[in-house]
């Protein structure tokens, strides 16, 4: 297949705007070629991917869905990014079999039945906006196998989603994390530094059991860091900035365990299998993504949403957990080359559904 990539238009690929979108997008692009599929990207302008030909396009970056409140209505920024890359993808589309939409907005959903090239959507988030929610919902409708989602629970969050829409989980390169036995380390936290992440549970937890949190990730809210650390004086805090993810791979294994406290359904939660490929264990609340992907008492422990005091006992009992364990399970279920080949099938089907 010929496939276009349509990139996340609210950040440029390497600035970790785009969250676990920009690995995502990075891994299957791998992953396809080595499928013997051709990709082109198109991506805002200073986006950087090794390997691959970025079509850089210019224009205002699009305010990510998760800084907008619920009934909003869906705003055009005119002149924006968003535009700008269906813009050219539109002229270019005759050289592609197939264009697969990264980008959470209602652009590209309604362009599913205005271009000539066959668009499909990989869903990055969970339900968010009622506009959102109709237009995702409607193309499901109208459009076989035109959309993807990374988890049940994301799925779920969208009431009315057509049953075609396709699970695809994600995958990491097993590679590129480095696995470290030790059982002593840090509490880990990776991920934007944003409310909807909930780091502010995280670090009472570093509190409440007087171990060190480390927190990896793109810091979009230095203000709303600064509270939870005020609120939570004793508790010892490092942020170690947003890093590469060769670094994150590197630096992730020193983790006693990954705490994931997001308070928004995660629709995956690449973290999760980030950390475990590097023999992490993940103790995190019962909600969206990181749910379905943490067994019980082997690979972590789930806890009720939002309860503190079960995720710190949790941690108490982190060194029942056997972190080959963990890097087994990620290397059984969510290997780059099982992640890329399942969106292949999705991409044949969406071509055969027409
Ligand atoms: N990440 C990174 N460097 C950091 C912190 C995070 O490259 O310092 C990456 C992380 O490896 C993961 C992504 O950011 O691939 C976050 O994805 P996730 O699906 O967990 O959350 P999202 O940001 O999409 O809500």
């Amino acid at each position: 297949m010929r496939i276009a990539f349509a990139s996340t238009p609210v950040g440029p690929l390497g600035s970790g705007v785009g969250g676990g979108v920009e690995l995502t997008l990075e891994i299957l692009a791998a992953g396809l070629q080595k499928l013997g599929h051709s990709i082109e990207i198109y991506a805002p302008s200073g986006s950087v991917l090794g390997g691959f030909f970025v079509n850089q396009i210019g224009g205002t970056l699009q305010t990510p869905a998760q800084d907008v409140d619920r009934g909003e209505p869906i705003a055009i920024t005119k002149g924006s990014v968003l535009e700008n890359i269906w813009d050219q993808i539109r002229r270019d589309q005759e050289k592609f079999d197939v264009v697969l939409n990264f980008a959470y907005d209602a652009l590209p959903m309604r362009l599913t039945s205005l271009l000539r090239a066959r668009v499909v959507h990989l869903v990055s988030m969970g339900s968010l906006t009622d506009a959102m929610d109709e237009i995702i919902v409607e193309t499901s409708i109208r459009h076989k196998n035109a959309i993807a989602m990374h988890s049940r629970a994301q799925a779920q969050s969208f009431s009315g989603l057509s049953p075609d829409v396709r699970i695809v989980g994600s995958g990491v390169v097993l590679d590129n994390y480095r696995f470290n036995g030790a059982v002593d380390g840090a509490l880990g936290f990776v991920g934007r530094v944003s409310p909807e992440k909930g780091v502010e549970d995280a670090v009472a937890i570093a509190e409440s059991t007087g171990l060190p949190l480390k927190i990896w990730g793109l810091l979009q809210d230095a203000e709303y860091l600064q509270r939870a650390k005020s609120l939570h004086p004793r508790a010892k805090v490092s942020h170690e900035g947003f890093v590469t993810s060769e670094q994150l791979g590197r630096e992730l294994g020193q983790c006693r365990a990954l705490l994931v406290t997001s308070k928004w359904i995660e629709a995956f939660g690449n973290v999760v299998i980030e950390a475990l490929a590097c023999g992490v264990p993940v103790i995190t609340y019962r909600r969206g993504g990181p749910a379905e992907i943490v067994v019980d008492g082997h690979t972590g422990f789930i806890v009720e949403p939002d309860n503190m005091g079960q995720m710190a006992e949790a941690v108490r009992q982190i060194g029942r957990i056997d972190r080959s364990e963990c890097r087994a399970y990620v290397a059984s279920n969510f290997s780059a080359e099982s992640f890329a080949r399942k969106v292949e099938n999705w991409l044949h089907e969406a071509l055969t559904a027409g």
